[in-house]
C-alpha cells in the first residue's frame, strides 16, 4: 500500500500522528476446551448447523443467525463479540458505522473486507446489545472454533473485551490483553487484541491505541 492511500486510510480513522513502540514479547494464554459439537463439521454442515441453532434462548428473540463473512482461505480472522441489531436485521457481522470503521481499520494495514474473515462469539444477537452471557458463549463458541479450523488462518484479530475475555478463558481486562501474542493451545494461531470499533467510535482518542496494536498484529501475521 502506498504511504499516500496508508495516510488517507488512517485520516479516515482520525489518526494524525505515527507512533513506535518496543516489540511485545510472547505470552501464551491457558486454552479453553468447549464442547466439539461442530468439530467435523465442513463448511456447509457448519452453516447449516448454525442456520438451525437452539442451544442457547437467543434463538427465540434473534431474527437471522449471523454466520459470519469473508475469505474461507483467509490469512486474518476477525473475531467480535456478537450480531446488533443492524448484524441482526442483515445476517452479517459489523455492518453500520462499526462496520465502516473496521473496514476502515483493516484497509489502514492493506486489508480489504474481502481478504479477512469476520465472524463473532456468538452468532445470534443479545436482547437491549447486552453483554453474552457465559452459558450463551459456552454454547455458541464451537462454531467460532470450527470456523476457526476451517480458515486457518496466519493470525487472530479479537476486537474488543468482550470477544476476548471469552475466546481466551480470562476475566483480564483489555488494557492487559493488548500488545501481546495470545495462543489457545499449543498450535493455534496467534491472537492479538485491540478495541471493538463501537468503543473507538464512542472513544476516538483511543484509535491512537488501536493503530499501534494493528501495526503489531501486521507483524505477528508476517512472523508467522
Ligand atoms: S447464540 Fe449460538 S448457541 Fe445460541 S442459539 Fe444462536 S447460534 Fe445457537
Amino acid at each position: 500500500m502506498s504511504s499516500v492511500r496508508r495516510k488517507a486510510y488512517l485520516e479516515a480513522m482520525q489518526i494524525d500522528t505515527w507512533r513506535r513502540r518496543g516489540s511485545p514479547s510472547p505470552s501464551p494464554v491457558p486454552a479453553q476446551l468447549a464442547p466439539a459439537v461442530a468439530q467435523s463439521a465442513d463448511w456447509a454442515e457448519l452453516e447449516r448447523l448454525v442456520a438451525g441453532c437452539r442451544r442457547c434462548a437467543l434463538c427465540e428473540t434473534r431474527r437471522h443467525t449471523v454466520f459470519g463473512v469473508g475469505d474461507r482461505r483467509a490469512s486474518w480472522f476477525v473475531v467480535g463479540e456478537a450480531p446488533g441489531a443492524a448484524e441482526d436485521r442483515q445476517g452479517e457481522p459489523f455492518v453500520g458505522r462499526a462496520g465502516q470503521l473496521l473496514n476502515a481499520m483493516l484497509r489502514a494495514i492493506g486489508l480489504g473486507r474481502d481478504q479477512v474473515f469476520i465472524a463473532n462469539v456468538l452468532k445470534c444477537r443479545p436482547p437491549n446489545n447486552r453483554d453474552p452471557l457465559a452459558h450463551e458463549a459456552a454454547a455458541c463458541l464451537p462454531y467460532l472454533e470450527q470456523q476457526l479450523a476451517l480458515v486457518e488462518p496466519r493470525l487472530v484479530l479479537v476486537v474488543g473485551r468482550i470477544a476476548a475475555q471469552n475466546l481466551l478463558a480470562t476475566d483480564a481486562p483489555l488494557a492487559r490483553l493488548r500488545g501481546r501474542v495470545h495462543r489457545r493451545g499449543d498450535a493455534g494461531p496467534p491472537i492479538v487484541v485491540t478495541y471493538h470499533p463501537a468503543y473507538l467510535l464512542r472513544t476516538p482518542s483511543d484509535k491512537r491505541k488501536a493503530w499501534e496494536d494493528l501495526k503489531f498484529a501486521r507483524e505477528v501475521a508476517e512472523r508467522g
